[in-house]
Order: structure tokens, then sequence, then C-alpha cells
């Protein structure tokens, strides 16, 4: 029997950043970083697997403090069984804790998924809406996940910043901010519009596995002409 070893779960993001963080980029940098994540991936997807909406929202709110492919593991049976606010409910706050007991927090997220899953059919007609202040009076939800279903389930440009896209922003000189939202706000305002329906995939993509937190593969980096982190190594034969 293999044991697969503990996947490290996304936390949130430092809220201030690396100290010797890059200065802002120059836009025509910016267009050509974009330019080269997006010819690498032209169609970039989550990782997060979903069948509507509505699972998106269940998944995103079971990934908080999680890793995506363990909030998979547990969802492949759950959303077999409840893919629908109706479904949810007749589960039950304990059948929906029997799938998701192995992703962290599972019981204060059973607990919203089923309050979710109420006030949607309550006041909204058993739909998702798509519409930020709607979605973040859902419990549960808060900025980060309404930007992320806005954007996969409802195709709006938003960009939920979370701790790679923060560490990617502050690191390269894309979007320096030292909050989240200064983040959030430096990307909408620096992201060139035809990129910014799929900036968040490509740069959690990009801070997943390759501008990794602790050790970024800057060789294989295909930005690396381009990223201004004072600490990246310096290119053989330069
Ligand atoms: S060069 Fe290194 S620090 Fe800069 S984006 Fe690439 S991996 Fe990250």
């Amino acid at each position: 029997m293999t044991v697969e070893p503990p996947e490290r779960p996304a936390r949130a993001p430092k809220t201030a950043p690396d100290p010797r963080a890059a200065p802002p980029l120059p836009p025509a940098r910016i267009e050509e970083m974009y330019g080269r994540l997006a010819a690498a991936l032209p169609e970039p997807k989550g990782e997060l697997e979903y069948v509507n909406p509505f699972t998106l929202l269940v998944a995103v709110v079971l990934s908080a403090q999680a890793t995506d492919k363990g909030v998979n593991k547990a969802t492949r049976g759950l959303f077999a069984v409840a893919d629908s606010p109706e479904s949810m409910l007749a589960l039950g706050e304990d059948g929906l804790k029997d799938h998701i007991k192995t992703i962290g927090l599972f019981n204060s997220k059973a607990k919203n998924v089923i309050a979710l899953s109420r006030a949607l059919i309550e006041q909204h007609g058993g739909q998702v809406p798509p519409d930020r202040d709607a979605l973040e009076a859902l419990p549960g939800v808060g900025r980060k996940t309404a930007n992320v279903v806005l954007n996969i389930a409802f195709g709006m440009p938003t960009i939920a910043v979370d701790t790679h896209i923060f560490r990617v922003a502050n690191r390269t000189g894309l979007a320096p901010g030292k909050t989240v939202r200064a983040v959030e706000d430096a990307l909408e305002a620096r992201t060139p519009e035809a990129f910014r329906l799929h900036a968040h995939h490509w740069l959690i993509l990009h801070g997943r596995y390759v501008c990794k937190a602790r050790r970024p593969d800057c060789g294989a980096c295909p930005i690396a002409d381009l990223c201004a982190w004072p600490d990246k190594p310096e290119p053989v034969g330069a």
C-alpha cells in the first residue's frame, strides 16, 4: 500500500509583501508577461472540480485552508448525491459532514454550506446569483470566493487574490501591495483588458508550479527576464 504524503494546504496570504519585493513593472513589461503566460496556456482552467455554479460555489467554500486535491477527493462523492441547494438540504448537515470530514474545518464549512443552500432557495430561487453583493451576503462566502465564482461560473473579469497570486504580484513587481485588497486593486488597474478574464488562473498556476513560495523555479520561468524580483538568480552566462 502506498501512502501519499500530505499536501500542504493553501494558507491565507501574508498581509505584507516581502521586504525585498520588486518595484512596480512598467506597462509594456506587464503586457509581455501576460502574453507569455497566455501563449503557454491559452485556455487556463482551475483545478477544483464542479458540475454547475452551485457545486463550484460549494467547492470554493470548502477549499479555504485546504488543497484543491483534497477538496476534489471529497466532492466527487458529495456532488454525485447533492449537486443543487435542494439536494444539499435533503442530504442534511450530518450527511454532508460524512462526505467532507477529510477537509479541514469541516464542521463550520458544513454549517455554512447548509445555510447557504437554504439562503439560495429562499432568496434566489435556488440559483447562484451573478452578483457580488448577493454572493458575499451568503454564509461562508467572502470576497475571494465571490471573485472565483463570478470569474469561472459567469465569465466576469474578476481576480481573486490567494496566497499564490499575492506572492507573484509582489515578487515580480506586477502589482505590489501590502494587503490582499491592495493587490487585487493593483491587478485590476494594471492588467490589460485582453488578459483580465484569465489573469486569475495564469497567476495562480504560475505561483503554484513555478514561482513557488520557498524555492521559485527561476531557471525554468518563462517570464524571468521580465520579473523584477531582486533575489532572483542571474541567468547562466550573464
Ligand atoms: S523569475 Fe523567479 S521570482 Fe520571478 S516570476 Fe519567475 S520564478 Fe518567480
